[in-house]
C-alpha cells in the first residue's frame, strides 16, 4: 500500500491514501514539465506569467476555508492558523507576479575598457524538483514555485508522504488558473524515484526543505549529477533577551515566538539566552505564560496549539525531552503525552555536555539559558550546529547591530518575531541549509545569470 496517507493525529484515522506513481508515470511527469518548459519561458511573456500566477493567489483566497480544512486534518493545524498561512501563501504568488520582472530585468554593467556594452540577463534553468515538508504545506511549496514560476522554470513537486491531500488540492489551483500541463506537476514519489528524478538529464535543480537527513540524502545525488540544490534545513534559532522596558511584551513574544505552529517550524525561537539581572524574572514570566498554553482540538476556534504532525514526531520529542532530563535537565510541564497530544514544557538547567543541548526540538519545547553578559549570550547563541534564524531583544540600538552582526545565522530579526514577510529573505548557514528563498535572492536561485557583452 502506497504510504501516501492523510491520518488525522488527532484521532489517529487514515483518512484517504493516494496510490504512489508508477515509473512510467513518473516518466510522463518528467517529459510533460520538460516539453513545457519551453513554451512556458519563451513563448509566454513575464506579463502573462505573471497574471497566471497572479490568479493562483487568488484561488488560494478564494478557496481558503477548504484549504485549511485539508491540513487542519493532514498535519494538526488549528484552523484559524491554517487560515493565516494560506492567505501567506496567496501573498507570496501575487508578490512574484507583482515584483519578479523587477529582480528578472537585465543588469548593466559598467566596462573596465574596451567598446560596446554588457549585461546581465536572467534566463529560467528548466525543470525543477521541490521536495517540501508537512510543516506548512502551502506557503513551502508558494515559496518554491511562486518565483520559480515566474522565471520560467517548470517546476515537479513532491510533497511530505503525509500532505498527498494539500498537494492535490495545490495541483488543482494551477490547473484551475489556466497553467499550461506540465508547468506545474505533483508526483507521489518515494525517495528512490527522487533520486531519478534529480538524476535525469531533464532535471536542472533541486530545492528541499526539510530535516538534515533528507538534505544530505538529496544533495549527494544531486553532487552526484552536477544538479544546482538550494536546502532549508533544521534550526535551533537563539532568542536572546539583553534588555527591555516591557518584560511582558518580551515574555508575550517569546511564547508566540517557540509555540508557532505547535512549536513546529525550523526558525521558530528555540532557545531562550536571557541575561543574568533578567534571568529570574523572564524565566518565572514566561514559564507561567508558556504552561498556560495546551494542545487541542485544531477544528476548535481558539485552540491553543494541535496534536503533533504524526504520533512518530510526538514520540519524538518525548524521547528526546526524556533524554534531556535523564542528563540533569530541570523540566517544568503541565503533563504527559496523550497520543500525538504534546504538553507545552519548559527546559532549564542544560548544559552542554546534555546531548540535547545540540537537538532541534520540533514541538512545544523551550529551553532557557543564563548569559553573564553580552558576550556570553553571543557564544551561546552561537554554539549550535544550526544558523538558520535569531531572535535579539534590547533597548539599546548600538548593541542591537553589534550583536546582530556577530550572530550566526541567516536571519536576525530584533525586537520582534513571526514578521517573516513574502519579500524578505529567508535561508541560514551551517547545518541549516544553503541557499535562500524569497525576495530577490530567493528569485535569483535558480536562473541562468547569462553575460551578454556586445562588441
Ligand atoms: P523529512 O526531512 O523526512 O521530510 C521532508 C521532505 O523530504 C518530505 O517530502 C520527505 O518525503 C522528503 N524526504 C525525506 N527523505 C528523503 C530522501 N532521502 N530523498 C528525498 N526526499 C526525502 O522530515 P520529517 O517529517 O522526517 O521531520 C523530521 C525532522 O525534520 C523534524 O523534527 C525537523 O527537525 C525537520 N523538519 C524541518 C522542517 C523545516 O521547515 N526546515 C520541516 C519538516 C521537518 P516523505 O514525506 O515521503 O518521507
Amino acid at each position: 500500500m502506497s504510504h501516501h496517507a492523510v491520518i488525522n493525529p488527532a484521532t489517529g484515522e487514515t483518512v484517504k491514501t493516494y496510490p504512489q506513481i508508477s515509473k512510467d508515470e513518473l516518466e510522463q511527469a518528467i517529459a510533460s514539465a520538460d516539453e513545457a518548459h519551453i513554451g512556458w519561458s519563451r513563448s509566454s511573456s513575464t506579463d502573462e506569467r505573471a497574471a497566471l500566477l497572479r490568479r493562483v493567489g487568488d484561488l488560494h483566497a478564494e478557496r481558503r476555508d477548504k484549504l485549511a480544512a485539508i491540513i487542519a486534518r493532514e498535519m494538526g493545524k488549528p484552523v484559524d492558523e491554517a487560515l493565516g498561512e494560506v492567505d501567506y501563501a496567496a501573498d507570496i504568488y501575487r508578490y512574484y507576479a507583482d515584483n519578479a520582472q523587477e529582480f528578472l530585468k537585465d543588469e548593466p554593467i559598467a566596462l573596465l575598457s574596451g567598446e560596446g556594452s554588457a549585461f546581465m540577463r536572467s534566463k529560467s534553468l528548466g525543470v525543477l524538483i521541490g521536495i517540501m515538508p508537512w510543516n506548512f504545506p502551502y506557503y513551502q511549496v508558494a515559496r518554491f514555485a511562486g518565483p520559480n514560476l515566474m522565471t520560467g522554470n517548470t517546476i515537479i513537486l513532491k510533497h511530505a508522504s503525509q500532505c498527498p491531500e494539500s498537494a492535490a488540492a495545490i495541483e488543482q489551483i494551477f490547473q484551475d488558473a489556466g497553467f499550461p500541463a506540465g508547468a506545474y506537476v505533483n508526483v507521489y514519489a518515494d525517495s528512490e524515484q527522487v533520486a531519478t528524478v534529480i538524476a535525469d538529464p531533464r532535471v536542472q535543480g533541486v530545492s528541499l526543505t526539510g530535516s538534515e537527513g533528507a538534505g544530505a540524502a538529496v544533495a549527494e545525488v544531486a553532487g552526484r549529477h552536477l544538479k544546482k540544490v538550494v536546502l532549508e534545513l533544521g534550526g535551533s534559532d537563539p532568542f536572546i533577551l539583553l534588555s527591555t522596558d516591557d518584560m511582558a511584551a518580551t515574555v508575550d513574544a517569546a511564547v508566540e515566538g517557540r509555540l508557532r505552529n505547535g512549536g513546529q517550524a525550523c526558525d521558530a525561537a528555540k532557545r531562550f539566552i536571557v541575561i543574568d539581572e533578567l534571568y529570574d524574572e523572564f524565566t518565572e514570566k514566561f514559564t507561567a505564560a508558556f504552561l498556560a498554553n495546551s494542545p487541542g482540538d485544531p477544528t476548535v476556534d481558539g485552540t491553543d496549539y494541535g496534536p503533533l504532525s504524526s504520533l512518530g514526531a510526538a514520540e519524538h520529542l518525548e524521547e528526546q525531552v526524556e533524554r534531556a532530563v535523564a542528563q540533569g535537565a530541570t523540566l517544568a510541564s503541565t503533563g504527559k503525552r496523550s497520543g500525538s497530544f504534546y504538553p507545552s514544557a519548559v527546559l532549564t538547567d542544560v548544559t552542554r555536555d546534555n546531548d540535547t543541548y545540540h537537538e532541534e526540538f520540533f514541538g512545544p519545547v523551550a529551553f532557557v539559558y543564563r548569559a553573564g553578559s553580552e558576550d556570553e549570550a553571543v557564544t551561546l547563541a552561537n554554539d549550535t550546529p544550526f544558523g538558520l534564524g535569531s531572535y535579539l531583544f534590547t533597548t539599546d540600538p548600538e548593541q542591537a547591530l553589534r550583536v546582530a552582526d556577530r550572530i550566526e545565522a541567516g536571519m536576525v530579526y530584533v525586537n520582534l518575531v513571526g514578521a517573516g514577510s513574502a519579500e524578505l529573505p529567508f535561508g541560514g548557514v551551517k547545518r541549516s541549509g544553503f541557499g535562500r528563498e524569497l525576495g530577490r535572492y530567493g528569485a535569483s536561485e535558480f536562473v541562468n545569470k547569462k553575460l551578454i557583452r556586445i562588441g
